[in-house]
Protein backbone atom coordinates (compact mmCIF):
# COMPACT_ATOMS: atom_id res chain seq x y z
CA UNK A 1 0.00 0.00 0.00
CA UNK A 2 1.29 2.93 -0.43
CA UNK A 3 -0.09 6.89 0.77
CA UNK A 4 0.46 10.21 -0.66
CA UNK A 5 -0.10 12.96 2.40
CA UNK A 6 -1.25 16.57 1.11
CA UNK A 7 -0.74 19.12 4.05
CA UNK A 8 -2.05 22.32 2.79
CA UNK A 9 -0.12 25.20 4.57
CA UNK A 10 -0.48 28.12 2.21
CA UNK A 11 -2.85 29.91 3.98
CA UNK A 12 -1.67 33.99 6.24
CA UNK A 13 -3.52 32.42 9.34
CA UNK A 14 -4.88 35.88 9.87
CA UNK A 15 -7.00 34.53 12.91
CA UNK A 16 -3.73 34.35 14.83
CA UNK A 17 -2.36 37.68 14.31
CA UNK A 18 1.09 38.44 13.69
CA UNK A 19 3.45 38.15 10.33
CA UNK A 20 4.60 34.52 10.59
CA UNK A 21 1.67 32.34 9.73
CA UNK A 22 0.51 30.25 12.53
CA UNK A 23 1.81 26.94 10.65
CA UNK A 24 5.67 27.88 10.69
CA UNK A 25 5.08 29.10 14.51
CA UNK A 26 7.66 27.86 16.85
CA UNK A 27 6.71 24.86 19.00
CA UNK A 28 9.14 23.18 21.37
CA UNK A 29 11.64 24.04 19.57
CA UNK A 30 10.63 23.24 15.71
CA UNK A 31 8.18 25.22 13.51
CA UNK A 32 4.76 23.69 13.62
CA UNK A 33 4.63 22.09 10.22
CA UNK A 34 7.79 20.14 10.82
CA UNK A 35 6.74 18.06 13.77
CA UNK A 36 3.53 17.48 11.19
CA UNK A 37 5.82 16.24 7.99
CA UNK A 38 7.88 14.40 10.52
CA UNK A 39 5.28 12.32 12.28
CA UNK A 40 3.81 11.33 8.97
CA UNK A 41 7.38 9.91 7.93
CA UNK A 42 7.50 7.91 10.31
CA UNK A 43 4.55 5.46 8.73
CA UNK A 44 6.68 3.75 5.93
CA UNK A 45 3.68 3.67 3.77
CA UNK A 46 3.71 7.10 3.33
CA UNK A 47 6.00 7.45 0.12
CA UNK A 48 5.83 11.32 -0.45
CA UNK A 49 4.37 13.95 1.60
CA UNK A 50 3.64 17.34 -0.41
CA UNK A 51 3.00 20.44 0.80
CA UNK A 52 1.21 23.38 -0.70
CA UNK A 53 2.76 26.49 0.78
CA UNK A 54 2.79 30.50 -0.12
CA UNK A 55 4.50 31.13 -3.10
CA UNK A 56 7.01 33.54 -1.68
CA UNK A 57 8.31 30.62 1.03
CA UNK A 58 9.24 28.39 -2.07
CA UNK A 59 12.78 29.94 -2.65
CA UNK A 60 13.59 29.27 1.28
CA UNK A 61 12.48 25.25 1.26
CA UNK A 62 14.15 22.73 0.15
CA UNK A 63 12.60 19.30 -1.36
CA UNK A 64 13.69 15.94 0.19
CA UNK A 65 13.17 12.57 -1.32
CA UNK A 66 10.16 11.93 0.42
CA UNK A 67 9.17 15.45 1.06
CA UNK A 68 8.56 18.05 -1.72
CA UNK A 69 6.96 21.82 -1.65
CA UNK A 70 4.56 23.13 -4.30
CA UNK A 71 2.92 26.68 -4.31
CA UNK A 72 0.11 27.35 -2.93
CA UNK A 73 -3.26 28.32 -4.19
CA UNK A 74 -5.91 30.87 -3.15
CA UNK A 75 -7.88 28.94 -1.31
CA UNK A 76 -7.53 25.47 1.01
CA UNK A 77 -9.12 23.99 -1.51
CA UNK A 78 -7.10 25.29 -4.14
CA UNK A 79 -4.23 24.43 -2.32
CA UNK A 80 -4.71 20.84 -1.91
CA UNK A 81 -5.59 20.49 -5.73
CA UNK A 82 -2.24 22.37 -6.45
CA UNK A 83 -0.57 19.74 -3.46
CA UNK A 84 -2.72 16.71 -5.88
CA UNK A 85 -0.82 17.40 -9.15
CA UNK A 86 2.25 16.12 -7.39
CA UNK A 87 0.92 12.46 -6.17
CA UNK A 88 1.96 9.81 -8.76
CA UNK A 89 0.81 6.28 -8.15
CA UNK A 90 -0.59 6.39 -4.55
CA UNK A 91 -3.32 4.28 -3.92
CA UNK A 92 -4.46 6.86 -0.94
CA UNK A 93 -4.32 10.60 -0.10
CA UNK A 94 -4.68 11.87 2.95
CA UNK A 95 -4.93 15.74 4.00
CA UNK A 96 -3.77 17.40 6.89
CA UNK A 97 -4.52 21.07 7.94
CA UNK A 98 -0.57 22.35 8.55
CA UNK A 99 -1.71 23.92 11.93
CA UNK A 100 -2.79 20.34 13.68
CA UNK A 101 0.63 19.20 15.12
CA UNK A 102 -1.24 16.90 17.10
CA UNK A 103 -2.66 14.32 15.73
CA UNK A 104 -1.71 10.57 16.62
CA UNK A 105 -0.24 7.80 14.79
CA UNK A 106 -3.17 5.76 16.09
CA UNK A 107 -5.61 8.52 14.24
CA UNK A 108 -3.30 8.47 11.15
CA UNK A 109 -3.91 4.23 11.13
CA UNK A 110 -7.24 4.52 11.79
CA UNK A 111 -8.43 6.63 8.97
CA UNK A 112 -6.07 4.61 6.33
CA UNK A 113 -7.62 1.58 7.42
CA UNK A 114 -10.95 3.21 7.02
CA UNK A 115 -10.31 4.60 3.79
CA UNK A 116 -9.07 1.21 2.38
CA UNK A 117 -12.21 -0.33 3.13
CA UNK A 118 -14.73 2.30 2.49
CA UNK A 119 -13.12 4.72 0.33
CA UNK A 120 -13.04 8.42 2.93
CA UNK A 121 -12.76 8.67 6.71
CA UNK A 122 -12.08 11.15 8.95
CA UNK A 123 -11.75 11.54 12.61
CA UNK A 124 -14.92 13.69 14.36
CA UNK A 125 -15.31 14.76 18.10
CA UNK A 126 -18.56 15.27 19.62
CA UNK A 127 -19.67 19.03 20.19
CA UNK A 128 -19.58 20.39 23.84
CA UNK A 129 -20.96 23.25 22.93
CA UNK A 130 -24.37 24.31 22.17
CA UNK A 131 -24.20 25.50 18.85
CA UNK A 132 -26.38 28.15 17.34
CA UNK A 133 -27.39 29.56 13.65
CA UNK A 134 -26.56 33.20 13.83
CA UNK A 135 -28.49 36.00 11.60
CA UNK A 136 -26.63 38.61 10.30
CA UNK A 137 -27.02 41.03 13.16
CA UNK A 138 -25.40 38.73 15.64
CA UNK A 139 -28.72 37.47 17.07
CA UNK A 140 -30.03 33.91 17.28
CA UNK A 141 -31.61 32.31 14.67
CA UNK A 142 -31.91 28.63 15.78
CA UNK A 143 -30.65 26.30 17.85
CA UNK A 144 -29.21 23.32 16.16
CA UNK A 145 -29.56 19.67 17.54
CA UNK A 146 -25.98 18.68 18.59
CA UNK A 147 -26.54 15.14 18.78
CA UNK A 148 -26.41 15.55 15.33
CA UNK A 149 -23.28 17.55 15.08
CA UNK A 150 -19.87 16.38 15.18
CA UNK A 151 -16.17 18.55 14.51
CA UNK A 152 -14.44 17.55 11.80
CA UNK A 153 -10.62 17.13 12.13
CA UNK A 154 -7.70 15.46 9.99
CA UNK A 155 -5.89 13.53 8.79
CA UNK A 156 -8.87 12.74 5.97
CA UNK A 157 -7.97 10.07 3.73
CA UNK A 158 -9.58 9.09 0.66
CA UNK A 159 -8.91 6.77 -2.25
CA UNK A 160 -7.12 8.42 -5.12
CA UNK A 161 -9.48 8.03 -7.40
CA UNK A 162 -12.01 9.47 -5.19
CA UNK A 163 -10.25 12.42 -4.08
CA UNK A 164 -9.05 13.37 -7.66
CA UNK A 165 -13.15 12.78 -8.67
CA UNK A 166 -14.64 15.21 -5.88
CA UNK A 167 -11.93 17.96 -6.34
CA UNK A 168 -12.31 18.23 -10.32
CA UNK A 169 -15.99 18.02 -9.48
CA UNK A 170 -15.97 20.75 -6.80
CA UNK A 171 -13.90 22.74 -9.49
CA UNK A 172 -16.39 22.10 -12.01
CA UNK A 173 -19.47 23.29 -9.81
CA UNK A 174 -17.71 26.50 -8.40
CA UNK A 175 -17.90 24.66 -4.76
CA UNK A 176 -15.40 25.89 -2.63
CA UNK A 177 -15.30 23.57 0.55
CA UNK A 178 -13.33 23.54 4.13
CA UNK A 179 -12.63 20.23 4.00
CA UNK A 180 -12.18 17.05 1.62
CA UNK A 181 -14.44 15.09 3.59
CA UNK A 182 -17.39 17.53 3.31
CA UNK A 183 -16.89 17.04 -0.47
CA UNK A 184 -17.21 13.47 -1.17
CA UNK A 185 -20.31 13.66 1.29
CA UNK A 186 -21.45 15.82 -0.93
CA UNK A 187 -20.91 14.42 -3.92
CA UNK A 188 -22.89 10.65 -2.96
CA UNK A 189 -19.30 9.05 -1.32
CA UNK A 190 -19.73 6.99 2.21
CA UNK A 191 -17.44 8.95 4.43
CA UNK A 192 -17.02 7.39 7.27
CA UNK A 193 -15.92 8.94 10.97
CA UNK A 194 -14.03 7.06 13.26
CA UNK A 195 -13.19 8.49 16.75
CA UNK A 196 -10.99 11.74 16.67
CA UNK A 197 -8.70 13.29 19.77
CA UNK A 198 -9.54 16.66 21.65
CA UNK A 199 -5.70 16.87 21.89
CA UNK A 200 -5.54 16.97 17.58
CA UNK A 201 -6.85 20.79 18.45
CA UNK A 202 -6.12 23.14 15.54
CA UNK A 203 -3.55 25.93 16.20
CA UNK A 204 -5.91 29.07 15.61
CA UNK A 205 -4.69 31.53 18.35
CA UNK A 206 -1.70 32.30 20.35
CA UNK A 207 -3.21 30.44 23.05
CA UNK A 208 -3.40 27.35 21.66
CA UNK A 209 0.23 27.05 21.10
CA UNK A 210 0.37 26.88 24.84
CA UNK A 211 -1.55 23.89 25.16
CA UNK A 212 0.52 22.32 22.16
CA UNK A 213 3.05 22.84 23.84
CA UNK A 214 1.80 21.04 27.33
CA UNK A 215 0.34 18.48 25.40
CA UNK A 216 3.23 17.75 23.67
CA UNK A 217 5.38 17.55 26.82
CA UNK A 218 2.80 14.77 27.81
CA UNK A 219 3.57 12.82 25.18
CA UNK A 220 7.08 12.58 25.94
CA UNK A 221 6.78 11.41 29.17
CA UNK A 222 4.13 9.26 28.14
O1 LIG B 1 -7.79 28.77 7.68
P1 LIG B 1 -7.83 27.33 8.09
O2 LIG B 1 -7.27 27.14 9.47
O3 LIG B 1 -9.13 26.64 7.87
O4 LIG B 1 -6.79 26.61 7.11
C1 LIG B 1 -6.66 25.22 7.11
C2 LIG B 1 -5.36 24.84 6.41
O5 LIG B 1 -5.38 25.23 5.04
C3 LIG B 1 -4.14 25.54 7.03
O6 LIG B 1 -3.16 24.54 7.20
C4 LIG B 1 -3.77 26.59 6.01
O7 LIG B 1 -2.37 26.87 5.96
C5 LIG B 1 -4.21 25.92 4.70
N1 LIG B 1 -4.49 26.90 3.61
C6 LIG B 1 -3.80 26.77 2.38
N2 LIG B 1 -4.02 27.67 1.37
C7 LIG B 1 -4.87 28.70 1.54
C8 LIG B 1 -5.58 28.84 2.77
C9 LIG B 1 -5.39 27.90 3.79
O8 LIG B 1 -3.01 25.84 2.22
N3 LIG B 1 -5.01 29.57 0.55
Amino acid sequence: MTIAVIIPAAGTGSRFGGSLPKQFQPLAGKPLIQHVIERFLIDENVARVIVPVAQILLASVKNSERVVFVAGGETRQQSVIRGLAEVDDAELIAVHDAARPLFSEATFHSVVAAARELGAALPVIPIADTVHRMNSDATVAETLDRSMLAAAQTPQCFRADILRDILERAQREGIEGTDEAGLAARFGYTVKAIPGDPRNLKITVPEDLVIAESYLEQWSRA
